[in-house]
């Protein structure tokens, strides 16, 4: 082991005095020795390079002008790689310039401020990290990256994205009385790209749990941004008393902002900014005495539990796992702007019948995105104060006493907000003097933050593809993300399935050319898409009329294993046909652990299917892991599918996700459905959809469609279809009690069969 006491930039940085002593390590035994001695004020340093499978422990007695600190001998460049993680105890600890990547933790934390239950960390600090992908492999193997326990502990300036296993980003626990009112301190993070988990578990980050909310927290969030955390409906789930959020910015993420359970927390001075995307979120408040003040929300999307602003009803006298009413709630000098719902009394039902009471909502300036069911009132308002807000665009319920309209002009501001041009409503709103945290603010500087995901075509590269046998495999294998394959005109014989790992296009000769581009099979699948799979088909024909004759062959396929990764597909102007060779024949075939973010299909045509266009329905557990978030078919035809054109099965009652969202609309279908011997068959089925709009398609001959509500706020619309010979759809509502929930107009029946 190396000793070295270098005045070093590392040494003047944190001021230690000369006795301490510095520690240089080039492996996980001089580490371990190093630790055994360390003691106040010394600093332990990683040599730059890959450490693998490292089980990192930092513990002892720093004190407060002198810390027990590891850090990397150059920030990045100490990169924790397989099977490691870090445990930090005792206290005055500080741990910098780490990077987990390329790897997963064996533990239930990659980073965790406790060494075992008994030595948790205090007052220590964890600055300047980066946990990028460290994902354990299987989609619903749960751990946590971050787990704060103990007291006044910080964790800052560090950078999260890419988490796909179930389970928290950042927890805070208070499951030890040591724990709580912990006076923790997160700020200035970068909490990066989280996808759609397609459960529950998929939280950005969590203060507490149910069990301990009757407890304060006091945690301190303050000046993070969270950047597309879209894992699930609730980005922030506070869980105790007393925390604070401050100053965070919230970039196009879906979910929002949930005080769930605990009382007494304070919100404000955040931003929120929806781009427009589905299901963008605010705030919503549940229990007592919450604050939510001077908060700016823009461009929002969601609705009902993710409106920008939301009031939930409560339960009567509810247990702490469920809806404590809302009491005391402040709700002032925020503004909405270009959103698309505020509501009041969210999730009435016959089990949360209680209203919010004793509240104020006041000086809050409203502006719609030009929807006339802006502001939704779900229950008695009587125990809402009123007072002072201004509605400025769009339309709105005008008979709210305590909401004014008016006809106000927005300016841009130079902090990037709207403000009311006029200042003598200066008072209305939000204030002035917000300055949100910009992204070079957040996280380690030397840490580049993701670009927008790569789509199909980025890269710009376009591959010819020969006629020869053979040559498509390769040139898929060959080719990089976003490039485009371009099939020659003719045949291309495929013998053996092509894996993808990446985004890729293939297509083929455009129409004018007169020869399709026309691709045969001879494998159980054209396509399996693997790890980070996205698959664009244009302009061509796919035959199956060299498959196999064994059951269960698709176009295109996932693996038998879980995904980490969430799939794509996309079809425009595309010939599927004769996938008869064999029973049970699909097109696309979702498989357990699998979550599609989209699926889309135009302008095709298929023809001679023995099975389903779209199987999305290997979820059997009922546990709410489904496969598919957006699936979207329009302008095609469809004659003699055996199977469904779509079968999407989202089981369980949960409601922490958004999905799935279905729209079926332009098609033609004959002949479609009808394939079950059991004679139960469809030629559509929607189990568990969240959002459905079946417009202006055409069923000729056709099994009826079937959509199956089961928990949420499902919103199905079925609207200007023709049915011809095809009985009438079959909607069922399985769990809730009241009224069938699906508007159903405009539909044309012409010679109903008997059944
Ligand atoms: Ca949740």
């Amino acid at each position: 082991m190396l000793r070295i006491c270098l005045l070093s930039a590392v040494a003047l940085l944190y001021a230690v005095p000369v006795q301490a002593e510095n520690y240089y390590v080039r492996s996980q035994g001089e580490y371990a020795k190093a630790l055994e001695s360390v003691k106040a004020g010394d600093i332990i340093i990683l040599a730059n390079g890959e450490w693998r499978d490292f089980d990192l422990v930092v513990t002892g007695r720093g004190r407060k002008d002198a810390p027990i600190t590891v850090i990397s001998e150059e920030a990045g460049k100490v990169i924790l790689t397989g099977q490691s993680s870090l445990r930090i105890g005792g206290e005055y600890v500080l741990v910098t310039g780490l990077v987990f990547k390329d790897g997963y933790s064996p533990r239930g934390e990659v980073i965790s401020f406790r060494r075992t239950k008994e030595d948790q960390a205090r007052y220590s600090r964890v600055t300047e990290v980066v946990i990028d992908g460290f994902s354990k492999p299987g989609r619903y193997d749960v751990d946590y990256w971050v787990g704060l326990y103990g007291s006044s502990n910080r964790f800052d300036h560090s950078y999260l994205a890419g988490k796909t296993n179930k389970g928290v980003t950042l927890v805070v626990r208070l499951d030890t009385e040591g724990s709580r009112e912990n006076s923790h301190r997160i700020d200035h993070n970068y909490f990066g790209p989280r996808p759609v988990l397609g459960s529950n578990g998929g939280e950005t980050l969590r203060i507490g749990t149910s069990r301990y909310s009757m407890f304060n927290s006091n945690t301190l969030v303050e000046n993070n941004i969270f950047d597309r955390c879209d894992g699930e409906v609730e980005i922030i789930s506070s869980k105790s008393g007393g925390n604070i959020f401050r100053g965070n910015v919230f970039l196009r993420s879906r979910g929002s902002l949930t005080l769930r359970h605990g009382d007494d927390n304070l919100v404000e001075r955040n931003v929120f900014f929806g781009g427009g995307k589905d299901y963008t979120g605010g705030i919503r408040v549940i229990n007592r005495g919450q604050v939510v003040r001077n908060n700016y929300l823009e461009g929002l999307r969601g609705t009902g539990f993710s409106s920008a602003l939301s009031l939930m009803n409560g339960v009567p006298n509810s247990p702490v796992n469920r809806y404590v009413q809302v009491e005391r709630a402040a709700i002032t000098n925020n503004t909405v702007i270009d959103s698309t719902r505020v509501t009041l009394g969210a999730g009435e039902d016959e089990e949360r019948s209680a209203p919010p009471i004793d509240s104020l909502f006041a000086r809050n300036l409203l502006s719609a995105k030009d929807s006339a069911s802006f502001l939704a009132v779900d229950t008695d308002i009587s125990g809402i104060a009123m007072a002072d807000n201004l509605f400025v665009g769009g339309e709105g319920r005008s008979e709210i006493p305590g909401i004014k309209r008016a006809n106000v002009q927005m300016v841009r501001a130079e902090n990037g907000l709207l403000y009311p041009a006029d200042p003598s409503l200066l008072q209305v709103g939000a204030p002035r003097d917000l300055s949100p945290v910009a992204l070079n603010q957040v996280g380690p500087r030397w840490y580049a933050k993701p670009s927008p995901d790569p789509g199909f075509g980025a890269s710009g590269k376009v591959i010819e593809v020969t006629n020869e046998e053979g040559a498509l495999v390769k040139a898929a294998s060959a080719a990089g993300v976003g490039d485009v394959l371009m099939l020659a005109p003719g045949d291309h014989v495929v013998s053996q399935v092509i894996a993808l790992d990446k985004a890729l296009t293939f297509r083929g000769a455009a129409a004018d050319e007169g020869r399709d581009s026309i691709v045969r099979f001879t494998g159980p699948a054209l396509i399996e898409l693997r790890e980070g799979g996205a698959i664009q088909l244009e302009d061509m024909v796919i035959d199956g009329g060299l498959a196999p004759n064994s059951a269960g062959n698709s176009v295109i396929r996932t693996p038998t294993s879980l995904l980490q990764s969430n799939i794509r597909v996309d079809m425009d102007n595309v010939t599927v046909r004769d996938l008869d060779a064999s029973e049970a024949f699909n097109v696309l075939t979702l498989g357990a652990g699998v979550l599609a973010e989209q699926v889309a299909i135009s302008n095709s045509a298929f023809a001679n299917i023995s099975g389903t266009v779209v199987s999305a329905a290997s979820e059997f557990d009922d546990d709410g892991k489904y496969n598919l978030e957006y699936l979207e078919i329009a302008n095609s035809s469809f004659a003699k599918v055996q199977g469904n054109i779509a079968d999407v099965y989202r089981g369980g009652r949960d409601e922490s996700t958004f999905g799935p969202s279905v729209k079926i609309a332009g098609n033609v279908l004959s002949e479609v459905g009808r394939g079950r011997a059991d004679g139960e068959a469809w030629s559509l089925r929607l189990h568990g959809v969240q959002t459905a709009r079946i417009e202006r398609n055409s069923f000729a001959s056709s099994a009826p469609l079937l959509i199956e509500h089961t928990s949420g706020t499902p919103v199905t619309e079925v609207i200007g279809n023709q049915y011809s010979a095809t009985p009438a759809p079959v909607y069922k509502e399985l769990v809730y009690e009241g009224k069938l929930r699906v508007r159903d107009r405009d539909n044309v029946f012409d010679k109903v069969p008997a059944k």
